[in-house]
């Protein structure tokens, strides 16, 4: 789960120079369950400490992407969102109604892709995938 991952650990273990405020975002980061936009990022960093702007969080957000600390998806909506590199891999489905992202794996569908890819003549080093569904039952 992202919010499992340090990503203040993270940044001294590459050598990223931690400023006070790039510490409040890590925090956040590290603290959210979900899929953060940069909007949201300030908000939640802005509770925290009102001097953070969201400027500020676009250049964070960004250096945290290069080093590999963060990954960026874009879930069809125009907005980037940002999650803590996860330990292990896992992938997405987007509820299309509510906009919820749910995060699952599947060890099937892991060997399923790395087949084709050798069946197409390569290795598989890397995949992204997203399912767009809307709930089959109504919510209570
Ligand atoms: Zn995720």
């Amino acid at each position: 789960m992202p919010g499992m991952i340090d990503i203040e650990a993270l940044c001294q273990a590459k050598g990223l120079r931690i400023t006070e405020q790039r510490r409040v975002i890590a925090r956040v980061l590290s603290d959210s369950r979900d899929h953060p936009d940069v909007e949201e990022l300030h908000r939640r960093a802005s509770a925290v400490d009102k001097g953070i702007s969201i400027a500020t969080v676009y250049r964070t957000v960004r250096l945290f992407e290069e080093a590999g600390i963060l990954e960026r998806h874009d879930f069809r909506d125009g907005r980037s969102r940002y999650e803590a590199t996860p330990d292990e891999h896992h992938d997405h489905l987007i509820d299309i109604e509510s906009g919820d992202v749910v995060e699952f794996h599947d060890e099937e569908l892991e060997r399923l892709q790395a087949a084709i890819a050798e069946r197409l003549g390569y290795k598989l080093v890397d995949h992204r995938l997203e399912l767009y569904g809307s709930p089959l039952k109504k919510r209570g």
